[in-house]
């Protein structure tokens, strides 16, 4: 742990915190080197004219996107969204009120945008772009998970998400950008996969992992790769071939797959669900990532398409990849269209592994032994961009009950956390959003506070020992800040890592 990061001390639930004007205004992730910009199609640099590139871009934003003109537009300051930020419990920055975060940007909409802001700009609270207002935004649009939970609370359902995605397209568009999601960006486009990893070293962990499930199973599971002709591309989080917890998320999906006698595959062309082009706002940079998958199945020649446990995956998967990429309805352009007539229409295309499960454990096609997971009494973490941005299954409300479903499945210990705190409601882990990275270590322990309150409880008044999760920055989250507040980092896993552990193999059904 890093000494000179500290958690706030855990309250009663919902009482908003003390304000500390300007407590965060220090915090800021690294900026991205102009090369790093430039290999993603952004200027290197802030150089003279960035304000007028900055406004140009803000325009092109208002007229493409009536949402955000809409949200600018439509506030009332009623201060329903004021402590519904994990941040602001968090930290007690004012700036982190969800309309004080909206209004950094309405101040300079109403100032370029508006009648009233070009003649009276100080009775409409109008501010000119200048670098302090610019300052201002990178800091406090680096401290939004993009989680929208605000807008939940909202009468309007004005999504501060989508304003703080629109101020890092601005800012990229002015030529200062986030290291951490630029730099994955680049490794995207030029490997393949936000960590890196490049396809004869995802080939040699893959035979790892397969002598290692032999070792433990006694059978031989397998791990493919590029396999053409396979019925199932499954594309996932990159973090789930080596990380802790995630690659025994990987294992079960390749013991789910097994036993389900489904082909299937992965591909070292698209070895990564994530899209870090949602968290920068970049529809260009979400498109051409997306097209690598897209790419890879029609290369493959795969019936089917499944995401592994990611939380904006699944959201870019569910919601965007058929505008995006054809994968689902709405592609109409003649890969698309060679897409659909490949994949195979009796499935959902593209289906959550939970989905996948799911079915197969309402089929009876799976042998579970829900004993082997009597050492723990689990939680489940809903993921902001599965509850609030995605769905599952065929009835409202499946992403919160499907997840749930499994585990009950293969454990025989569950508990809900408080509610207010869960569903449509859940707590953002702190990390999301591009947030992730070290710099930023005090923002997330501190913004990781709501979600360690409510575990708190469950886990003096329960006995809960282990939070599930589907989301791969929910889980290196979580791993990096329970031990702040005096938890194992242990204690948090996939889904189906529980699957994992309580799948029985080779043995008759
Ligand atoms: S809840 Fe909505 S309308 Fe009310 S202050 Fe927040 S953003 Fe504005
Ligand atoms: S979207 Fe989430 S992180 Fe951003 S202001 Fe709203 S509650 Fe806070």
């Amino acid at each position: 742990m890093a000494a000179d990061v500290k958690a706030p001390p855990l309250r009663p639930f919902a009482e908003p915190p003390a304000l500390v004007p300007g407590a965060m205004q220090a915090s800021k992730p690294y900026v991205a080197s102009a090369k790093m910009q430039e290999a993603i199609g952004f200027p290197g640099e802030l150089t003279e004219g960035w304000e007028g590139r900055a406004l140009d871009k803000m325009g092109e934003l208002l007229g493409k996107y009536r949402s955000l003109r809409v949200y600018l537009d439509s506030c009332v300051h009623c201060g329903a969204c004021t402590d519904k930020c994990h941040y602001f419990l968090g930290t007690g920055d004012p700036l982190n009120m969800p309309v004080a975060r909206q209004d950094l940007m309405r101040s300079v909409y109403r100032r370029h945008f508006t009648l009233a802001g070009k003649l009276f700009p100080k009775l409409v609270g109008a501010r000119d772009l200048t670098k302090d207002v610019l300052d201002q935004w990178y800091s406090y649009y680096n401290q939004c998970s993009e989680c929208r939970r605000c807008s939940v609370f909202c009468p309007y359902g004005i999504d501060t998400a989508e304003i703080t995605m629109a101020g890092k397209e601005i800012m990229d568009a002015a030529g200062l950008g986030q290291k951490y999601s630029n730099e994955i960006i680049g490794k995207v486009h030029r490997i393949g996969n936000n960590l890196g990893l490049p396809g004869p070293a995802l080939a040699d962990t893959l035979e790892g992992l397969e002598e290692d499930v032999k070792e433990e199973t006694g059978v031989d599971v397998r791990f493919p790769l590029d396999q053409k002709g396979a019925e199932v591309l499954l594309v996932t989080p990159s973090a789930d071939f080596f990380a802790e917890p995630h690659v025994d998320s990987l294992i079960g999906y390749a013991k789910v797959f097994h036993a389900a006698g489904v082909s299937w595959t992965l591909s070292s062309h698209a070895s990564e669900a994530g899209n870090f082009g949602l968290f920068i706002g970049s529809y260009d940079q979400l498109r051409t990532i997306a097209m690598r998958i897209r790419e890879a199945a029609l290369e493959l020649g795969v019936k089917r398409i499944v995401v592994g446990e990611c939380g904006h995956a699944w959201r870019v998967a569910y919601s965007m990849w058929n505008t995006l990429a054809g994968i689902g309805a709405g592609g109409e352009d003649d890969f698309a269209r060679k897409l659909q007539s490949q994949l195979d229409s009796r499935y959902k295309q593209p289906m959550h592994i939970c989905e996948f499960t799911h079915d197969l454990i309402g089929r009876g096609a799976l042998r579970l032994d829900r004993e082997a997971n009597d050492h723990r009494v689990v939680t489940f973490h809903d993921s902001c961009n599965v509850a609030r941005a995605s769905r599952m299954g065929d009835t409202p409300g499946g992403q919160f009950e499907i997840p749930r479903a499994i585990i009950r499945a293969v454990a025989n210990h569950y508990v809900e956390m408080a509610p207010g705190t869960t569903h449509d409601a859940t707590y953002c882990c702190g990390g999301g959003g591009g947030l992730l990275t070290d710099e930023l270590l005090d923002l997330r322990v501190k913004g990781a506070l709501p979600r360690m309150e409510a575990l708190r409880q469950v886990a003096d008044g329960r006995g809960v020992n282990f939070m599930a999760t589907i989301c791969a920055i929910c889980k290196a989250q979580f791993t990096k800040v329970l031990p702040y507040y005096g938890f194992k980092m242990g204690m948090v896993g996939g889904v189906h890592q529980l699957v994992s552990t309580a799948i029985r193999l080779g043995e008759p059904r």
